[in-house]
């Protein structure tokens, strides 16, 4: 893993911005993993989904760090507003048994508290009652853990000592006692950071002040959205400070960034990239959620990103790296999962709202990231976007499965629901009051996707989200002299936990000069479709848009009656020709064919009968004088029909 990292660091480092349009979706996977492994490392068996007790709910966090980016240390005080919710005599917090926990402060008091490894249990001298607000605050410091790319870390840039936070998930208790828990979001906080002069803290929400005492300097942020501990970072260094205006509605975001001097142009091009972007997002998802406040980035020691709410953390200013944090803003921050069985809600949207920005910004690169995506999604035969296995890290963090299949996922429910319905059903999740600047499950999204669609996804939801695999299509095409197509479309699925992917299936039928599309019903495999063309076609080609999440397809062109074409292969010589050519045939099979030849405007202007023989045939026309022109050579018996284009002159 530190490797790879490594690697893919430097590499971003010296390529130019072009090349950095793509970001890696092992590399975002990878580098949000590393947050996990390191943590787990630390989470010492307990549940996954809850560390610190539910009896209170977190109402506000007065946050107050003294560190110095040159020295890994860190010294806090927290003050803690808390309501519970039932009658406690103690709380318990998550809290990193490396810190020193100094003492604990209730109405002027100190409390007594015990360390259970990472728990801290405070213990109230009587009991509270439930549901009347109180407070506490922490004093402690300490050297924090860390055991790779860090939920608290110091290193350098440039020379230049650097320090910063990334939490997610359970990271935050190794830098302050909180709650981890996804089931409580704090609902404002005030985040001051003491350092010495000569650096730039950045942090969540909105910079009030920044007042320096001696030779020390202490910045206040003030955030006031519910957010989750996970998201709450810092970042300490000698920061060049920029902001970029991006105008909605007559409403200006400013998007406020925190780069390293060193990086200050490559930053100024990244990010002004990036308006384009919310604005897009802003149109198709309703206005970035914390516009009132800002968004930002706070470059970091890292390839990758973090989504902290309001300010990104980035290690470089690629185009895809910087869509996928800004939409976790919306997916991810505004929403968070509320299970880690339901990443996807948060990573499956980040990845498939980069894919939107070439969709609508930048389509030369559309087709390229679907085909990546279902590429990634079908590696292997088996695996659910559902998380199975929580405690499993890579199986939470895997790239192919939460990001790549989870964009794709979304990707088929707009294919299935059309656009209109899709967006609509994703805004509506969105402004779900019960929802918003909460949590949620899979389940309340497909709520909000059926009360638009109008239908149960019941089937889909089996087969594309707890499901496994992907379907592979066997489809075999014939057309008859008429222009009638048939089309016998089967599917065999890669995992036995799906019978069948009932999905609309286009294809796209062609010859050189027009093609028509066609979208058919799938409901079983076998299943037969038949329709008039106005035209012959010569090639049939499946799911041309690339909607689908599909692999090893077959797609053949049959007789009529379900036999293999013959094989055949035809050169026109002379051409351009003048009055007389030859056909040189071969063929592996006994033929009576008709060979005619036809005007571009349509008309039939020569025909004859010919036998052909297996082997290479050579079939002399004399056509006699004709218009000089584009025509066409056709070969065809009561099941079978080529044509070739010919000059005559
Ligand atoms: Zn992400």
């Amino acid at each position: 893993m530190v490797r790879y990292f490594l690697f893919c660091f430097c590499a971003c480092a010296g390529l130019s911005l072009n090349a950095q349009v793509f970001s890696s979706l092992d590399e975002l996977a990878d580098q949000e993993k590393q947050a996990w492994i390191r943590s787990l490392q630390h989470a010492q068996n307990r549940d996954f989904q809850n560390s610190a007790d539910n009896r209170s709910d977190i109402h506000y966090c007065r946050l107050h760090w003294t560190v110095d980016p040159a020295v890994r240390y860190i010294a806090g005080e927290v003050m803690t507003v808390f309501e519970p919710t039932e009658s406690v005599t103690s709380l318990d917090f998550d809290f990193s048994e490396a810190l020193s926990m100094d003492s604990v402060v209730y109405h002027g008091q100190k409390l007594l508290f015990l360390r259970s490894g990472n728990i801290l249990t405070v213990q109230f001298q009587s009991a509270l009652p439930a549901f009347l607000p109180d407070s506490l605050t922490f004093y402690y410091q300490g050297i924090p853990t860390s055991t790779g790319f860090g939920s608290f870390e110091v290193n350098n840039h440039d020379g230049t000592p650097i320090l910063w936070t990334l939490s997610e998930p359970y990271g935050a208790m190794e830098w302050w006692p909180c709650k981890q828990a996804l089931n409580d979001k704090i609902d404002s906080v005030d985040v001051f950071v003491t350092h010495p002069v000569g650096y730039r803290a950045a942090s969540n929400g909105i910079l009030r002040s920044e007042i320096q005492s001696g030779n020390q300097l202490t910045a206040h942020w003030k955030h006031r959205f519910p957010i989750p501990a996970y998201l709450i970072a810092i970042a300490v260094t000698n920061y060049s400070v920029f902001s970029v205006p991006a105008v909605f509605e007559n409403d200006t975001t400013h998007i406020v960034n925190y780069v390293y001097p060193e990086k200050l142009a490559d930053a100024q091009v990244g990010i002004g990239e990036n308006v384009e972007v919310m604005l897009l997002f802003n149109q198709l998802f309703g206005q970035y959620p914390f516009h009132s406040e800002k968004y930002g980035h706070a470059q970091f020691g890292w390839g990758g990103g973090m989504e902290h709410q309001t300010m990104s953390f980035v290690g470089n200013f690629g185009y895809e790296l910087l869509a996928h944090e800004l939409a976790h803003q919306w997916f991810g921050d505004m929403i968070t999962c509320g299970s880690w069985e339901d990443i996807w809600l948060n990573e499956g949207f980040a990845t498939y709202l980069t894919g939107l920005c070439f969709n609508y910004l930048r389509p030369q690169y559309w087709n390229i990231f679907k085909a990546d995506r279902i590429s990634k999604s079908t590696a292997q035969p088996d695996g659910s976007v559902w998380v199975d296995d929580t405690t499993s890290v890579a199986r939470v963090f895997n790239s192919r499965l939460s990001y790549a299949k989870g964009a794709m996922l979304l990707h088929m429910l707009r294919w299935k629901m059309g656009d209109d319905a899709f967006y609509q059903a994703i805004r509506n999740y969105l402004n779900d009051p019960t929802l918003v600047l909460g949590y949620a499950r899979t389940k309340d999204l497909k709520a909000h996707l059926e009360a638009v669609y109008g239908q149960n996804l019941d089937a889909f939801f089996a087969d594309w989200f707890y499901g496994q695999g992907y379907p592979s299509y066997d489809i075999k095409w014939s057309k008859t002299p008429d222009n009638q197509v048939k089309i016998i479309m089967g599917q065999t699925p890669s995992h036995p936990s799906v019978s069948f992917f009932e999905m609309p299936v286009a294809v796209k039928l062609k010859n050189d000069l027009q093609d028509t599309l066609i979208v058919v019903d799938h409901t079983f495999s076998g299943q037969e479709f038949s329709f008039q063309l106005g035209f012959t076609p010569t090639e049939l080609v499946f799911d041309p848009d690339l909607w689908l999440v599909s692999r090893n397809n077959l797609v053949q062109e049959v007789l009529a009656t379900g036999e293999p074409l013959p094989e055949v292969s035809i050169d026109i010589l002379p051409n351009p020709a003048h009055q007389q050519f030859i056909v040189r045939l071969k063929t592996t099979d006994n033929l009576e064919l008709r060979l005619s030849l036809w005007a571009a405007d349509g008309k039939l202007v020569h025909t004859e009968q010919v036998s052909v023989m297996p082997g290479m045939n050579e079939l002399p026309v004399t056509v006699g004088a004709l218009p000089a022109g584009r025509y066409a050579v056709r070969l065809e018996n009561q099941l079978w029909q080529v044509e070739r284009p010919i000059l005559l002159h």
